[in-house]
């Protein structure tokens, strides 16, 4: 019996990886598919069906926002059924704050979205966008012997690992290995084989459908805090006009200065309805409330742990919640000490 072929939808939104440098002039223009053929002749060849879905324009990535973050869930909730996987083309400064609304948005997903992208275009001798893009478009498709996704995620791929999308930061703005996961290991690592690591990776409950959540609110603000941050300062960031939820940036394990008027203010911003959630400044380790005596006055300011989630992953998943459950401040607060698709590991401390 013939095996069916595989497809998968390649979606282009711009970035280093959409571009081509005209290897005589040097100069980067906008890949289209035909281009694409001609640099990656091989990725054509495999029995892979690929269909090609370029932004009109292509951005880069500075300029993603919500908007576009609700468009990328729409084409893959409306080509569901069409493909086996999809492979979403993204320039990489703000890659991890895409995947990581992607991957609040795309309820119950049981099928691969693998963002990629590269630090060069294609067509310089020495680059990485062939590469990221071939075994990107490897994994969206990858099955087990019962026709099930390998990789149900949304996921990055880069280098040489895939990661969890709502655990990655970018890392490096000149090395090929751009991106890392501090505290979740990566979902597989690809050398002459591409190895899996099944025990870590999520699959959703059998036979939920695909559900699209893309209401977003943006009354968000990233306080980071720093030795000698003035009262004026964190006053006038509390009392932004509208301002719906906060993530507070706190040294290592959750602490912040003992300062009296640093927990007024906080307390004042909780009593308003405002929800402040804390966040470590350390790339890796968890927020331990309670373990110094400055993260205990935290949490008597109404101040909620966010574990080991990423900065990224925390002002997305703010946002999404606060646009899905609309003003009903304690499911907020709830869902946000809760892990909704694997962003944190929630411990008792
Ligand atoms: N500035 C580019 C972007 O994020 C960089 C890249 O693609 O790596 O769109």
């Amino acid at each position: 019996m013939a095996m069916k072929q595989k497809a998968v939808l390649l979606i282009c939104t711009g970035g280093t990886i959409s571009m081509i440098q005209d290897p005589k002039t040097g100069v980067l223009h906008p890949a289209d598919i035909e281009q694409f053929k001609a640099y990656i002749p091989e990725l054509f060849e495999y029995n892979i069906h690929i269909d090609m879905l370029p932004f009109t324009p292509l951005i880069d990535s500075s300029d993603v926002n919500p908007e576009t973050w609700s468009k990328l869930a729409h084409i893959i909730y409306d080509n569901y059924t069409e493909y086996d996987g999809f492979v979403i083309l993204h320039g990489t400064d703000t890659m991890a704050y895409s995947a990581s609304a992607l991957s609040f948005m795309l309820d119950n997903l049981s099928k691969p979205v693998v963002f990629t992208g590269s630090q060069l275009p294609m067509g310089v001798l020495r680059g990485d966008a062939k590469e990221n893009l071939i075994t990107a478009i490897e994994i969206a498709v990858a099955q087990d012997s019962n026709g099930k996704a390998i990789v149900p995620e949304v996921c990055i791929f880069f280098e040489d690992k895939l990661l969890r999308g709502n655990r990655t930061t970018k890392k490096d703005a000149e090395r090929f290995e751009a991106f890392r996961s501090y505290n979740y290991p990566p979902l597989a690592i690809a050398g002459v084989h591409i190895k899996y690591n099944t025990s870590v990776i999520r699959y959703p409950q059998p036979d939920l459908p695909l559900r699209l959540r893309t209401r977003i609110n943006r009354h968000v603000v990233i306080l980071k805090l720093f030795p000698g941050i003035s009262q004026q300062t964190v006053e006038a960031i509390l009392n932004i006009p509208h301002l719906k939820a906060v993530v507070l940036e706190t040294f290592g394990a959750g602490n912040a200065p003992s300062d009296e008027w640093l927990y007024e203010t906080l307390q004042s911003a909780y009593n308003r309805g405002i929800i402040i959630v804390s966040k470590t400044q350390c790339s890796k380790g968890s927020v331990e409330m309670g373990r110094y005596q400055t993260s205990i006055n935290l949490l008597k300011a109404g101040v909620i742990s966010g574990y080991d989630i990423t900065t990224e992953a925390l002002t997305t998943k703010m946002m999404y919640l606060l646009g899905e459950e609309g003003d009903n401040i304690d499911t907020v607060r709830d869902l946000l000490r809760t892990s909704l698709c694997g962003e944190m590991s929630v411990e008792d401390n």
